[in-house]
């Protein structure tokens, strides 16, 4: 490059990279196939609109491309062209969630969302986002004993609240979730089905977490967490005469964006053939083998995880009440910081503390996974890690 202090500093971050144990749940290392991608000339077009109508020209190619994304991404996930469409344009999951309300729900409709302290997303209609001043949100969280979700409650809510949408999907939620449930729910009170997957969307594509598919109405996804592809949003709505799909479109462009990027759209379209392939499932396998293995080493060792363990690529490790050394999420992240480990601090269910300086840390395994890692190597992580914070 030219410019050396850029290149000095992406330099510089990647041997952070490299050298540290990354176990941050929402982070991935992404092929050089997606970094070409993102690196290329595409990145100098202009195609505002869909591949049925741009409003620039010289545009065959944007169409080829963007039409070559949403294949691969109803393929990954199995669905059928004539049921499911799918728009590739958010810039990131936060857009792709926002667009779906803007499209969907009247200004100061009710969205249901899990609290951004039990788990939830700051767009799931939290008071500080956008998504929680132009809409209402009808919170719900997990059960304080089990610290899972409680669907009985949670239908009780919506029974009563009548949200026009249903969001479910979370950010630090360590549990499988029952999709049929949320849709008996949904269904009871005649809400929008939206599940936001971002976080496991890689472990649906490879099998090692059921599909929300099935009992969906909209299923958004940002495409850099477990998908292991750069960083952009999808958007996915199924095909009946509520005409949701056309809906979001439109939400999307002109709603909310201009032109889409190309080369973030070409680069998705990457990311989800390679995880198509069949090492790809492995993968997936392999994230949740190598959580549960932490999971199981952290608790033997005395550290509490909420909800006793995890069935995904994630933890959260309740630091503040493991040890008598009055130990935070806060300093918890920057002690391990020091010595490599790099998580982030994160609120517990009923958390007594704030989120500047939680009672918890988050922990995933995806991006270590993808460095090659195994359940030996857990072991040896957990070892490090309950020894950096009982010093
Ligand atoms: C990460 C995440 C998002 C937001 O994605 P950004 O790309 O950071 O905007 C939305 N929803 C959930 C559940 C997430 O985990």
């Amino acid at each position: 490059m030219k410019d050396k202090q850029i290149e000095n500093l992406i330099k510089a971050e990647e041997k952070r990279q490299k050298s540290v144990v990354n176990l941050t749940a929402s982070e991935n290392y992404v092929s050089k196939d997606v970094l070409m991608a993102l690196g290329s000339i595409l990145t100098n077009k202009y195609a505002e609109g869909y591949s049925v109508q741009r409003y620039y020209y010289g545009t065959d190619i944007s169409d080829q491309i963007e039409n070559l994304c949403q294949e691969r991404a109803l393929k990954l996930f199995k669905l059928k062209k004539a049921e499911w469409a799918v728009n590739v344009q958010a810039l990131s999951g936060s857009p792709a969630n926002l667009a779906v309300y803007l499209g969907l729900v009247e200004k100061g409709g009710k969205i249901m969302g899990m609290a951004l302290s039990s788990g939830g997303h700051l767009t799931h209609g939290h008071k500080v986002s956008v998504t929680g001043k132009f809409w209402q949100q009808i919170p719900y969280g997990v059960d304080k004993e089990t610290e899972e979700l409680d669907y009985e409650v949670i239908k009780r809510i919506a029974v009563k609240e009548k949200p026009d949408i249903i969001v479910a999907g979370f950010t630090a939620y360590p549990r499988k979730i029952d999709w049929a449930k949320f849709r008996e729910i949904a269904d009871s009170c005649g809400a929008i089905l939206m599940v936001d997957m971002s976080h496991i969307a890689g472990l649906a594509a490879g099998g090692a977490h059921p599909s929300p598919f099935p009992f969906a109405d909209i299923v958004t996804t940002t495409t850099h967490k477990t998908l292991r592809g750069p960083r952009a949003g999808l958007i996915f709505s199924r095909i009946d005469n509520r005409e949701l799909n056309k809906k979001i479109d439109k939400a999307v462009f002109p709603g909310l964006q201009g032109g889409p990027h190309l080369n973030q759209i070409a680069a998705v379209a990457v990311a989800l053939d390679e995880a198509m392939k069949p090492e790809f499932k492995i993968y997936a396998k392999q994230v949740i083998k190598n959580a549960k293995t932490l999971a199981g080493e952290l608790k033997k060792k005395g550290w509490r995880l909420v909800s006793g363990g995890t069935d995904n690529h994630l933890l959260l490790i309740d630091v503040a009440s493991s040890t008598d050394n009055k130990i935070t999420g806060k300093m918890a992240g920057e002690r391990l910081e020091k010595e490599g480990i790099i998580v982030n601090k994160n609120t517990i269910p009923f958390d007594t503390r704030t989120p500047v300086d939680p009672s918890g840390i988050r922990l995933g395994t995806a991006a270590e996974t993808t460095r090659g890692k195994k359940e030996k190597d857990m072991i040896k992580i957990a070892e490090r890690i309950d020894k950096i914070l009982r010093k």
